[in-house]
């Protein structure tokens, strides 16, 4: 598998705290690679930055072999590096279809202030039907955001990064909060995406996340400590001595 993703020395600091230290691995093509590690370990801070939110004190990232550090979110999001919205971005009040639309035409530059929801913009319409498919969504289209269940506002999120057609997803906790049936159906989702899209994993759930990936990076203290297999990430010793060998502090 060919490298798409690269993220090499990577720093961060905020005053004093080196909150991403040196932080270099990289996402094949067509894997879904967790990033696992403590609260407070980095995993946000290094997200933002591979999604252009966060620029970095040192370092380089780079996708399909170009230099990304420093272009905008939304030149990342056109070369089809997409990080997940988080529910705060989803517009209660809007339908589900209208939410991806909207998803659609804001990253690409378009007249995100003038967009009215009213509007049917039929250039839109067939790539926001066939994200709402993928996700499962489509028998909820119509539905206004407010009258959804959270599972399906996830897989709502899910659909509005689909829908950019990415080559690279970003996902932060794509099964917080989830019924297990829920995260059933999530963790089913994202293994049918995986071989077109690859995937960067943040997520809590260590049953999901040894399920699903295909490696694995231990972020501690800002500093990556391991990356391998999910057997090579369960077996190794620097895992175990970082975590004291508690397997459930994992997260
Ligand atoms: P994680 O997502 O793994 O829980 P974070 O990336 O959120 O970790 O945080 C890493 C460290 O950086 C923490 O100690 C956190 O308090 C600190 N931190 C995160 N964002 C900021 C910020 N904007 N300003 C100062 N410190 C921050
Ligand atoms: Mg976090």
């Amino acid at each position: 598998m060919s490298e798409l993703f690269e993220i090499r020395n990577l720093v961060k600091r905020f005053r004093g705290l080196v909150a991403t230290n040196n932080v270099t691995f990289n996402v094949r093509q067509g894997e879904i690679h967790a990033l696992i590690g403590p609260n407070g370990a980095g995993k946000s801070t290094l997200v933002n930055q591979l999604s252009g939110e966060l620029v970095p004190d040192e370092g380089r990232i780079f996708f399909d072999g170009k230099d990304i550090t420093a272009l905008s979110t939304a030149r990342r999001a056109r070369m089809g590096l997409v990080r997940s919205y988080q529910i705060t971005s989803v517009f209660n009040d809007m339908t589900a279809m209208e939410n991806v639309m909207l998803a659609i035409q804001a990253p690409t530059g378009g007249n995100f202030g003038m967009w009215s929801p009213t509007r049917r913009d039929h250039a839109l319409v067939a790539p926001a039907r066939e994200a709402l498919e993928q996700v499962g969504l489509i028998m909820e289209s119509n539905t206004p955001v407010a009258e959804m269940a959270h599972g399906a506002r996830r897989q709502l999120e899910l659909a509005m990064v689909l829908a950019l057609k990415p080559r690279l997803m970003l996902l932060d906790e794509p099964l917080a909060g989830m019924s297990q049936v829920e995260s059933e159906a999530m963790v089913a989702l994202l293994k049918r995406l995986k071989n077109d899209i690859s995937i960067l994993l943040i997520e809590h759930d260590m049953d999901a996340v040894f399920e699903l990936a295909d490696r694995l990076t231990v972020l501690v203290s800002g500093r990556p400590i391991a990356t391998g297999t999910p057997d090579q990430i369960r077996t190794s010793e620097v895992v175990r001595d970082a975590y004291l060998g508690e397997p459930e502090e994992m997260m």
